[in-house]
């Protein structure tokens, strides 16, 4: 028997919808690629994606057809995120991180029809353009006084595109599960891979953002989205805001600890969202310039995702800051949301050592994801905080195929393989140990390189640690520390060792150090450890 329920599809028009009924007034900031920040609202917002919805259908942009964006967090990206998706296209936001021929290669297996672009991606759209053929306009997303002098043909100005369009357009009822926006991973290994979200599944994830033990977001929030527009969908959190009322800033290029501590401070922020290295920078900041941020901003909770927490970063922001840190996971073929890190009714009251402890952790799965870690042959380990293996997930935004690949991604029983080795515990808190092509092998066990980077980066001296296994007779891998020291800072191999023999095991223990002035990161900021193997894989370890 059929529930007699209205049966409306779960659709990104009606989060747009929605925010317009509901608090058309809350304020979006945005700096601008030019500096100045720009102040709209959600009502802006609505109107000129109902302008820009229009425009694409004028130029001839069919249901499904594929939208490009090369843009940072700003107001005009926002207002493509639903006008796009809203008349049933697909926003492919691109990452502009990764290298032109990576750049060409996903807009051309994307067929992106038209390609927005902001004016720092001028040159690069000039260089790309004549190699795609596809492409039947490109749009600067600025006005007509800044447009750039670059030579190529269908050059479009993104305000004089909708100047003249009607404000009005009717978001046409769509399937739910129809495509809404897509993103390639970063492919560090081979051609990058393309995500197609849906509707459903972007609505659902952003549901689960907005729970109290999700995100908790609220009209109350001012919310700084530093991870970028342009790579899963800002976490899930235009989408997210728009629903529950949250104001939004976005800091368009500007992602340096000054800027970000200026917009902190300037836009009231509640809650930021951001990996380790931009939080990194802004701490630099604080530290060198000797800022009391818990007395100059308001800031009550900051996101920490796309790579671990360094335990350091979290000790700071909750002395220094007064601010609650939120450890979350996920991956682009998850929406990218899998777990966040929130303590239990029993974690009330613990010291400051057992909240780091506890925020060391990933956390627990939202609903609407489900995770288990298994051994090398599939078989489920216990939940016991103990037993590492590969964790695999699955979930409605949980990937299920890559674009124009008909092969499966899950195996027979439909579990995703995130490629990560994890712990679960008791109370369901997920830990991740590593990327399983980055774990250590020694001597038939595994050692942990994100607890030793970890550890590392708690050395005052210390910006940045990167742990990779080299080669050895003996023991299969032995651990090499890979440092960069802070500016005016000093560190020897020998204090480095006796630092981290009093925080881990042994056997774990590093055989080397080696100091660098900088360690490669892959276009999402996460530390890129083939090329770091390749640089070193003739290394000699100082102890052999
Ligand atoms: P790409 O950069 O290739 O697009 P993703 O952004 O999808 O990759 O990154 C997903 C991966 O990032 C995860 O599988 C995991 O290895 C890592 N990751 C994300 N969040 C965390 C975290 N909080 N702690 C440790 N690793 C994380």
């Amino acid at each position: 028997m059929l529930g007699l329920m209205q049966d409306h599809p779960l659709l990104i028009s009606s989060v747009l919808e929605h925010a317009l009924r509901s608090h058309p007034l809350t304020p979006i900031a945005s700096r601008t690629v030019e500096g100045p920040i720009h102040h709209c609202t959600y009502a802006d917002v609505g109107r000129r994606a109902k302008q820009m919805a229009n425009a694409l259908t004028r130029l001839g942009i069919a249901p499904g057809e594929r939208i490009g964006t090369l843009a940072w967090n700003g107001y005009r990206h926002m207002e493509l995120y639903f006008a796009v998706s809203g008349m049933g296209a697909v926003l492919h936001t691109i990452n502009p991180r990764l290298f032109p021929e990576q750049i060409e290669f996903i807009v051309q297996h994307a067929e992106d029809r038209v390609l927005f672009f902001d004016l720092t991606f001028s040159a690069l759209v000039e260089q790309l353009a004549p190699h795609l053929p596809g492409v039947k306009a490109f749009v600067a997303m600025t006005e007509r006084r800044h447009m750039p002098d670059i030579q190529i043909p269908n050059l479009l100005c993104f305000e004089e595109l909708i100047a003249s369009e009607s404000e009005e357009f009717v978001w046409p009822c769509l399937d739910e599960r129809l495509a809404s926006s897509m993103c390639y991973t970063s492919g560090t290994t081979g051609n990058p891979k393309g995500v197609m979200y849906s509707h459903r599944s972007s609505l659902l994830h952003s549901l689960a953002l907005c729970t109290p033990d999700g995100f908790g977001l609220s009209a109350a929030d001012s919310a700084l989205l530093v991870v970028p527009m342009f790579h899963v969908n800002a976490w899930g959190m235009p989408y997210a805001c728009a629903m529950s009322g949250a104001k939004l800033v976005l800091p368009g290029p500007a992602l340096d600890g000054a800027s970000l501590y200026e917009l902190m401070r300037s836009e009231r922020v509640t809650l930021a969202l951001g990996v380790p290295t931009v939080w990194m920078m802004l701490q630099q900041h604080v530290e060198t310039q000797g800022l009391a941020p818990a007395a100059e901003l308001c800031l009550e909770r900051v996101v920490i995702g796309g790579a671990a927490a360094p335990r350091s970063q979290v000790e700071r922001f909750e002395r220094d800051f007064d601010t609650r840190v939120m450890h979350a996971w996920g991956m682009t073929e998850m929406s990218p949301l899998g777990t966040v890190c929130n303590p239990l009714p029993k974690h009330a009251g613990a010291d400051l050592e057992a909240r780091l402890d506890l925020q060391a952790k990933q956390g627990r799965a939202l609903f609407g994801v489900s995770m288990k870690v298994v051994d090398d042959e599939g078989v489920e380990l216990p939940r016991d905080g103990r037993s590492a293996g590969h964790l695999l997930v699955q979930g409605p935004w949980i990937a299920s195929h890559y674009y124009r690949n008909d092969e499966t991604i899950l195996d027979a029983q439909g579990w995703f393989d995130t490629g990560d080795v994890a712990t679960i515990d008791a109370d369901g808190y997920m830990q991740i140990t590593d990327r399983a092509k980055d774990v250590i092998k020694s001597g038939g066990e595994w050692i942990s390189s994100i607890d030793l980077e970890n550890a590392a980066m708690g050395h005052a001296a210390v910006a940045e640690a990167a742990v990779i296994g080299i080669p050895h007779e003996k023991w299969q891998e032995r651990p090499l520390l890979v440092v960069v020291l802070k500016p005016g800072r000093a560190a020897s191999k020998a204090e480095l060792r006796d630092f981290l023999a009093e925080r881990v095991a042994k056997w774990w223990l590093p055989d080397d150090v080696a100091f660098v002035d900088e360690l490669p990161h892959t276009a999402t900021g996460k530390l890129l450890k083939m090329k770091l193997r390749e640089r070193f894989r003739d290394y000699v370890l100082a102890g052999d």
